[in-house]
């Protein structure tokens, strides 16, 4: 696969590159990164484009920089960066070098920006945001140009040097580049390079009061970096303009000029994706925190069990492209059980149960059955599994009055239990209310292993679990977050959150086979029938926790079907 992957590009990134390489320029070199913003946990959306830029650095032979892009001190926290450190390695990636920081070239920005005023192309403005804003102009109209654009670059140097020292309050001026307030492209208007604000950073604490803005650091930190191809999502196309200009008059000849290539952002239907919106569903309580096993981020995934491969397949299949898409979450979730199907040992668990008692089988008795881990491979090996006289099934498997099409047990009708033997219900036990409390059995003593000795065939087969042996364990039911495809689609005054899905998580007590009684938090089964679990953190001694990772498409049907 990988040589095949080597031959022709993939898309058309790669085909930049590979012009690239064969002109020679940035003497063959491919240098990418990974720019997140420390203001949030990384989601799925960054996962494409983490796979993307270490991608190509390993498939080019070149190198991928972790690199933090702090310059908003408000937002930021080292538990973000610490959790994108982790998730980044989780994804299977190796950063060239160690974790960069845009914050560690606040001084060589910082001189860049008095180079800019050196050269006429940058002025202290003292008109306040909300000034700023009002006289951007509209697209199709010019701005206005600030009264304040024709300060002398001595005055400028020595006001940017006070705001600088903490002279003037929060807000008081800015920095703005000198470009022009009539071109078409509205980041290009005199746009804010620096502003004063006294916020502790995470990294430079109070060393500073003015910060750049994210568009006056990202370009030039890719610039120190070496960075040859600065790959970025579709809305920085318009801010390339801008991008080149600081270049066209900082840049060294001789040096790196970063290449900055758009690619459409990935979008998933049923959930949302941006790190403002996570971080409300985080504050307002709506999910557990940002690894949630609903929330689309890659610790979410991680704790509710999917594997870095299943993600990086699905990366591989959606791909880049030049136009924005909304990817079907069905195609993740059959990336992750196509994944977990492959890796997951089977075991029986029972999450709502019906009592069934044999009553042939002697009350002391066990039986152990070999049971294969996985019937698709058979290098997974074998378990046994305990066999008793009362044993419980999925109450959905039982009905008094079957329908047409309806296999599973139903009075006098005989099934399998898997890899177990066969039954056959002889009795239903009701409580006072009429719900059905147990089943009545027998079973045929000749059917071990779940064959009849003369041939006979049963259309049903049922997952089960010995009463006296099963472990109990707390099942967490997730299921989409969202109910609407297009989560952002309300009624008038209502918001996303409108369409959570009220039935997201439900909490079940389930009965497992006693195999899984020594599995340790992240371990994964398939539960027969039912689907993907895994274990979660919140499991302690003597208190096991899963949680759904996936169910099993159609396995209901399917499964049940098998004579
Ligand atoms: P969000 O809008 O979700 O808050 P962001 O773009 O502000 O995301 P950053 O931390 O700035 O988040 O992003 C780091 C990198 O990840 C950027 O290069 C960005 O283009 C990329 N990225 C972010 N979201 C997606 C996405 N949905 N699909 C692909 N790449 C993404
Ligand atoms: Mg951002």
């Amino acid at each position: 696969m990988e040589s095949e992957e080597k031959i022709k590009p993939q898309n058309f990134i790669e085909e930049i590159i590979e012009e690239d390489l064969k002109s020679g320029k940035n003497d063959a070199a491919v240098h990418t990164r990974f720019p997140p913003e420390p203001n949030g946990y990384l989601h799925i959306g960054h996962a494409k484009s983490i796979c993307l830029n270490f991608g190509l650095a390993a498939k080019y032979g070149g190198r991928c920089n972790l690199r933090f892009d702090d310059t908003n001190p408000e937002k930021e926290e080292v538990e973000y960066v610490d959790s994108i450190m982790e998730d980044v390695r989780w994804l299977g990636f190796q950063w060239h070098d160690r974790p960069y920081y845009a914050s560690d070239y606040f001084g060589a920005i910082y001189d860049w920006a008095v180079l800019l005023i050196k050269k006429d192309l940058a002025y202290v403005c003292d008109m306040s945001a909300e000034e700023i804003g009002a006289t951007r102009g509209t697209p199709t109209e010019p701005g206005k140009t600030s009264p304040w654009r024709d300060r002398p670059a001595d005055e400028n140097l020595d006001l940017f040097a006070r705001m600088k020292k903490g002279e003037f309050p929060d807000g008081a001026k800015v920095l703005r580049a000198k470009i022009g307030m009539d071109s078409p492209n509205m980041h290009m208007r005199d746009p804010v390079l620096y502003r004063i604000k006294r916020a502790e950073h995470h990294r430079t604490g109070n060393d500073w009061c003015i910060y750049p803005m994210y568009d006056f650091a990202h370009g030039q930190s890719d610039y120190i970096e070496g960075i040859t191809h600065s790959i970025c999502t579709l809305e920085f196309e318009v801010h390339r303009p801008l991008y080149d200009w600081f270049l066209d008059h900082i840049a060294e000849e001789g040096r790196v000029r970063p290449r900055q290539i758009e690619f459409a952002r990935l979008n998933l239907s049923y959930t949302v994706m941006s790190k403002r919106l996570l971080l409300r569903l985080v504050k307002e309580g709506r999910v557990s925190g940002w690894d949630d096993p609903r929330m689309p981020t890659i610790s979410g995934l991680r704790r509710r069990g999917c594997t870095s491969e299943s993600i990086r397949a699905f990366a591989a299949i959606i791909g880049v492209a030049k136009r924005d898409t909304v990817v079907d979450m069905a195609l993740l979730e059959h990336c992750i059980r196509e994944d977990l199907n492959k890796r997951s040992p089977r075991v029986m668990g029972v999450l709502n149960p019906l009592k069934l008692v044999i009553e042939n089988y002697p009350e002391d008795r066990v039986d152990g059955f070999e049971i294969a881990n996985n019937q698709e491979d058979p290098s997974a090996g074998s378990r046994r599994v305990p066999f008793s006289r009362v044993v419980y099934i999925e109450r959905e498997d039982f009905m008094e009055e079957p329908p047409k099409g309806f296999f599973r047990l139903a009075p006098g009708r005989e099934v399998r239990l898997r890899g177990a033997c066969l039954i056959t219900c002889t009795g239903v036990e009701k409580n006072e209310l009429g719900g059905i409390s147990e089943l009545r059995c027998t079973w045929d003593p000749a059917s071990i292993g779940g064959t009849a000795s003369d041939g006979r065939k049963v259309k049903g087969t049922l997952h089960w679990v010995s009463a006296a042996h099963a472990v109990k364990a707390e099942v967490r039911l997730y299921d989409r977050l969202f109910t609407k495809e297009d989560p952002y689609e309300t009624e008038e005054g209502k918001d996303f959150t409108a369409n959570m899905n009220p039935d997201s998580l439900k909490v079940v007590t389930g009965f497992i086979e006693p195999h899984v009684a020594s599995s340790r938090p992240g371990d994964r089964f398939q539960f027969e029938r039912l689907g993907y679990f895994c274990v979660d953190p919140d499991s302690a001694a003597g208190r096991l926790v899963f949680n759904r990772t996936i169910t099993l498409k159609d396995s209901w049907a399917r499964e049940a079907k098998k004579g």
